[in-house]
């Protein structure tokens, strides 16, 4: 018998609409091999449970504290400190709190009963939609996703994956057969830039796509767009040469916003930098840029 796998998940999210095509229902898996220095998402970034503290819903009461045994929570002067770091995820604060201002983040499912949690909307998904794994990168427990993706597919739901593409080939080999949509991060040509920004450089990402390209499977490219990082002509003439020797249905340029900056706080990790924004002009000069190429942009 084959051996079922459970793995940690910080999120489900129903009815997307830009996690592939049509109305999906995304399941965010924990970890990821990059740390982008926008990351949105960083309850993805650890691939362990997490400790949360939502500030705004603290009413002060103390009773975190008395509850801790390892004085991870301080009150004091109508402030209250969080030493993440000495926190062993007991839970015991969590269950004390009565305005739901700490959390763990990170549940242990099994395939099956992500999918049971994910079949109450399957009427909503029609012919395109279905169920997207995303992170985090969800192929850090490629375990766990080829259980989840086999799961869907026997529930006859369309299948996504949302991957960063720095991951080793076999685990891409793994799941291949049980997925319809990727969604494909590329993060910048320029490797000292790449490096800088999401800590490894991009030969794996760019050599899993290229071998991705020969499986006849619908590939979605995305790409953020930060200045001093992927935001600049150059880079965006580069990114679109690249790709246009690939098959791919089209390309999302996702210019940077500050979503999910507060979350850092939240989550005992220093504070994410700020970038700029690329301005409308030069948003409209890359989609050109692109779709010269005879590259579909998609927004
Ligand atoms: S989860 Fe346990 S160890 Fe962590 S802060 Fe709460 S009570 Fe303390
Ligand atoms: S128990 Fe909850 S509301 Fe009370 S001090 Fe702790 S976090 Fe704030």
């Amino acid at each position: 018998m084959n051996k079922k796998h459970t793995g940690l998940v910080f999120d489900i999210q129903r009815f997307s609409l830009h996690d592939g095509p049509g109305i999906r229902t995304t399941v965010f898996l924990k970890g990821c091999n990059l740390n982008c220095l926008w990351c949105h998402n960083p309850e993805g970034k650890s691939n362990k449970r997490q400790l949360k503290y939502l500030d705004e819903k603290c009413i002060l009461c103390k009773k975190c504290e008395n509850a801790c045994k390892f004085n991870v929570h301080y009150l004091s002067e109508n402030k209250h400190f969080v030493n993440f770091n000495s926190c062993v995820l007991c839970e015991s604060c969590v269950r004390t709190c009565p305005s739901k201002a700490l959390e763990i983040v990170g549940i242990e499912y099994s395939a099956e009963e992500i999918m049971d949690i994910v079949s109450k909307d399957e009427a909503f998904f029609g012919d395109d939609g279905g169920v997207s794994f995303s992170g985090g990168e969800p192929l850090n427990q490629d375990n766990f996703l080829l259980d989840l993706l086999k799961s869907a597919k026997k529930r006859n739901y369309t299948t996504c994956v949302d991957t960063c593409g720095y991951n080793l080939w076999e685990s891409y080999e793994k799941i291949i057969p049980f997925t319809d949509y990727i969604l494909y991060d590329i993060k910048g040509i320029n490797q000292a830039k790449h490096i800088e920004a999401t800590s490894k450089d991009n030969n794996l990402i760019l050599d899993n796509l290229k071998k991705l390209n020969k499986y006849n499977k619908k590939i979605f490219i995305r790409i953020p767009l930060i200045v001093n990082y992927s935001s600049s002509e150059s880079e965006v003439q580069l990114m679109a040469d690249f790709i246009k020797d690939i098959k791919v249905e089209a390309v999302t340029l996702m210019p940077y916003h500050t979503l999910g900056r507060s979350k850092y706080e939240m989550l005992g990790y220093e504070a994410a930098p700020v970038f700029d924004k690329p301005s409308k002009i030069e948003m409209e000069k890359y989609t050109k840029i692109f779709q010269d190429k005879g590259i579909k942009i998609i927004k």
